[in-house]
């Protein structure tokens, strides 16, 4: 039985809620790991119990994503936001153009960094929508040669999310994916990279994942230093310097949580439930609440909505507070609200918030 402790209704959008159970064992082993009489922050990350943890965690996230073999997986420092940066250091060359498909703020920073290696264009833009939709993939536009097509996969500040992805034939597809990997099943092969800032599905803060398809080596620019070389992490499998060993141990337990959950497909049928249970608050409310996104376009992973007046809104995310809801503003460039749902949030909270919505309504309108 789990030792009953005081949790928070945790909706922050990352770094964010992770799962009880895994804190827990966290908790357990913090000093005395598997007997070795030392905590894992505190072993060689060259040691043989290390490489067993890195390992672990490299192997089941292939196993839990359904990653092709022969794809690398990486783990490595800077954030997402690095990425931003590396993915156009290597694979951005002088005679060719990136196009970004622009669904947010997130895709507007890494469409800002592309600039500053090379030349970029918008394959597609809802941004006169405010970002409230998913282009269609006949909106996109990008021409055989283009050097790679991005995405962002889930939108944290918009709260949009794609549902498929379109197949870019030899036009190698790369996503942002930091809010919304694991949350459901992937088709990993459609994809030539994937990359994913570990502390909203996956993990605490400081580990980045990269996954990595490998004929885009070839294509990497050799001139670049050695950190920022995707080959340089793959060669050592991302040990060429020391990694964040206590992230990649709580993303391997992270990992092995999501498959006593059951795998993407079960996460994936739960955070629908989770969702819809705050998304039918929404709709059901007579225009009390409004959603920002359209809902073709609605994310599973980060729910947003207005009320009718700042200070309605204000008054909102007061009493949630007092009733022990976190982090339920909407982000500083948006304003509203927004509750994050990622993987580890469990059923009942969402419960609780949606309670909380319909009475705050009854209360109020
Ligand atoms: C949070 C987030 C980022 C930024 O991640 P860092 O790890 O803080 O650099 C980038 N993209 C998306 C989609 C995000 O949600």
């Amino acid at each position: 039985m789990l030792k009953q402790v005081h949790r928070a209704y945790n909706f922050n959008a990352g770094p964010s809620a992770l799962p009880l159970p895994v804190l827990q064992k966290a908790q357990e082993e913090l000093v005395d790991f598997r007997g070795s009489g030392m905590s894992v922050m505190e072993l060689s990350h060259r040691s043989a119990l290390y490489e067993e943890v890195h390992n672990e965690a490299i192997s089941l996230l292939k196993e839990l994503y359904g990653i092709p073999e022969e794809y690398h997986v990486l783990f490595l420092q800077g954030g997402a936001s690095l990425q931003f940066s590396m993915v156009p250091m290597n694979f951005l060359p002088a005679d060719k153009k990136a196009g970004y498909v622009m669904t947010g703020a997130w895709a507007e920073k890494a469409l800002a960094e592309a600039k500053l290696i090379g030349e970029v264009f918008e394959a597609a833009s809802t941004k006169e929508e405010a970002y409230r939709r998913i282009p269609q993939f006949d909106e996109l536009k990008y021409e055989a040669g283009t050097a790679y097509l991005h995405l962002t996969s889930n939108n944290t500040i918009y709260g949009t999310q794609w549902t498929d992805f379109p197949d870019t034939g030899d036009v190698p597809l790369i996503a942002d994916m930091s809010s919304d990997i694991l949350c459901k099943p992937v088709d990993v092969s459609k994809f030539a990279l994937i990359y994913a800032g570990a502390q909203k599905n996956l993990g605490p803060s400081g580990v980045t994942v990269v996954i990595l398809r490998p004929d885009m080596l070839e294509r990497a620019s050799k001139n670049l230093p050695t950190m920022l070389r995707y080959a340089t992490h793959v060669k050592n499998n991302s040990l060429y310097n020391t990694p964040p060993t206590f992230g990649i141990y709580m993303l391997g337990e992270v990992l092995k949580w999501v498959k006593t959950m059951g795998g993407t497909r079960e996460l994936e049928r739960l955070n629908r439930e989770k969702a819809n249970l705050i998304y039918d608050a929404i709709d059901n409310s007579n225009g009390f609440y409004r959603g920002h996104a359209e809902p073709g376009s609605r994310s599973l992973m980060n729910i947003t909505f207005r009320l009718q007046s700042e200070e309605l809104e204000k008054k909102f995310l007061a009493d949630a507070k007092k009733e022990g809801f976190v982090g339920l503003n909407g982000h500083r460039s948006v304003g509203g609200c927004r509750a994050s749902a990622y993987n580890a949030v469990p059923r009942e909270a969402c419960q609780a918030l949606r309670d909380f919505m319909i009475r705050f309504q009854t209360e109020n309108a």
